[in-house]
């Protein structure tokens, strides 16, 4: 099969034949032969059953429901598993993206091989205060912490080498950085278009303000795990080590005054707090990082590498 849309979907059952419709004349006209992946996140609203009606009318619709609201990345990921074209692409279920971009994105991929390709929005139809300016500093961030030089990462449009979708688990609010996972898991071909983004035509938005709380969050723990998640005293040890030799000869300081100059006190100097609770903090830090060693070590998944060829073997 050449392609999977997989289409993550919360209470949007207006939209939905409109969509699906718009995306059978694409692939039609391009010849794909094609699956469109449904994934129903705790719909309260009709949706389930629009999908039922789509499916007994092309048998290339398939859905699958939550029984409640997990979120999108789980969608993502459900979406993902269940895919079997040689090409996924993701779009929001609103409208917003056009399938029209289909094409574009699909050769992309299979023509000048990239692993994956993210959209980016230039021109966006969404409020300004609460989404668009708040983006640029979170897409900002992200460029800084993960390398990786795109305007637009948290696109719901996309496309990707099935091989990256097979690679890679999305889970908690992790659909935001799915290029960073990506990367972590080895894909570095990692390409950008900019792509046609319309107002919301039916229903509302599903995410508020506490998705840049959460947003930044995760992006710190998506930095740590990738980089030190298998090392975790590489991290913690050092500057647990650091900690606990400044607090160190702080106290040697201290102590070698106390011998010079004997009138001075040890406890009534700033220093002495200083140090003390230095080294305690070395400690703990040393501690956290013997402790995540000891976790890692026990993991399942400890010595799970992505393989990308074999030769003989
Ligand atoms: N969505 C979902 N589960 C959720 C929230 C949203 O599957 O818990 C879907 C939603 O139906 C839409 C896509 O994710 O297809 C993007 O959501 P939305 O359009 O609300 O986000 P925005 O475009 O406002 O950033
Ligand atoms: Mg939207």
């Amino acid at each position: 099969m050449n392609l999977s849309l997989v289409i993550p979907l919360k209470d949007e059952a207006e939209s939905l034949p409109e969509l699906c419709a718009w995306i059978e004349r694409v692939v039609t006209a391009n010849n794909y032969s094609y699956e469109i992946i449904l994934v129903d996140d705790g719909s309260t609203d009709d949706s389930w059953n629009v999908i039922q009606q789509l499916r007994s009318v092309n048998q290339n619709i398939k859905g699958i429901r939550f029984q409640r609201n997990y979120g999108k990345s789980a969608a993502l990921n459900e979406g993902f598993k269940a895919s079997s074209g040689d090409v996924v692409i993701t779009m929001d279920a609103d409208l917003q993206d056009s399938p029209d971009e289909i094409p574009e994105l699909y050769n992309m991929i299979v023509r000048d091989g990239y692993n994956m390709v993210s959209g980016w929005k230039k021109v966006r139809y969404d409020n300004t205060l609460t989404k668009n300016i708040p983006s640029k500093f979170f897409n900002a961030a992200t460029r800084k912490m993960s390398g990786i030089r795109l305007h637009d990462f948290n696109c719901g449009l996309k496309s990707y080498n099935a091989k990256v979708v097979k690679s890679i688990e999305v889970y908690g609010e992790m659909h935001r950085y799915i290029p960073v996972l990506a990367k972590w898991a080895g894909f570095r071909k990692i390409g950008e278009k900019v792509v046609e983004h319309r107002k919301r035509k039916y229903g509302v938005t599903k995410f508020g303000w506490s998705r840049f709380i959460n947003g930044f969050l995760d992006l710190t723990t998506i930095t740590f795990v990738g980089r030190f998640g298998k090392r975790p005293m590489h991290f913690f040890g050092l500057w647990g080590t650091i900690f606990f030799i400044l607090g160190f000869l702080s106290s040697f300081y201290l102590i070698v005054s106390k011998i010079i100059e004997p009138e001075y006190g040890i406890t009534n100097r700033p220093v002495f707090y200083i140090a003390l609770t230095v080294m305690i903090i070395g400690s703990q830090l040393f501690l956290a990082g013997f402790i995540g060693e000891l976790i890692s070590r026990n993991a399942p998944e400890r010595n799970f590498y992505l393989i990308e060829e074999k030769a003989g073997i």
